[in-house]
């Protein structure tokens, strides 16, 4: 039976120690596998209208295209700063050390359309947060916020709690 579990490798120590980064290269290396996992996050959005798939830089934008693409939407890349060329809303948030920042095109959301958030990972939930802060700022209404896997313990969640969350898989 197929289990995206079974697709996903645990790095120890990187990108820092302490740190187990869930490497998601495996999944995205198997055509059948990302189908699959592509198949499960479209499940959780049948007869949901979306306009804007938003992907947080890098992994996110693996699975925000496919899905922009299957639900007929556009993709909109959430950037680290100094990364995209034209006019940009800025959010920052809170990392363990320190902060870091998150931007969008200010062109990229008309007020009203209806958005799906994706990332690989919900850890800590800032990066998440930040994403619906920019969606929000440009007048976009959040339909859903989705993500490969979640680290339960991290307990992100409670940071985007005002939005549907989904998740394939927990750890
Ligand atoms: P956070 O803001 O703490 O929810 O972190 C989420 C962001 O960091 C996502 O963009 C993930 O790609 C990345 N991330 C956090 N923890 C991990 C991890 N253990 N393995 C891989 N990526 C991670």
């Amino acid at each position: 039976m197929f289990k995206i579990q079974d697709y996903i490798r645990d790095i120890k120590d990187f990108p820092r120690e302490g740190i187990v980064y869930k490497d998601i290269t495996p999944l995205l290396q198997d055509p059948a596998a990302t189908r699959k996992s592509l198949e499960a996050f479209l499940s959780f959005l049948e007869g949901e209208k979306i306009d804007k798939v938003v992907g947080i830089e890098s992994r996110g934008f693996f699975f925000a295209t496919l899905l922009a693409q299957e639900l007929n939407a556009g993709f909109v890349p959430v950037r680290k700063p100094g990364k995209l060329p034209y006019k940009t809303h800025q959010e920052s948030y809170s990392l363990e050390y320190g902060k870091d920042i998150l931007e969008v095109h200010c062109d990229a959301i008309e007020k009203g359309e209806r958005i799906l958030i994706h990332d690989d990972v919900l850890a800590t939930g800032g990066t998440a947060a930040a994403a619906c802060k920019l969606v929000e700022k440009l007048g976009g209404e959040i339909v859903q916020c989705n993500f490969l896997m979640e680290l339960d313990f991290l307990k992100g969640k409670e940071k985007i709690s005002a939005y549907k969350v989904v998740s394939l898989i927990s750890y």
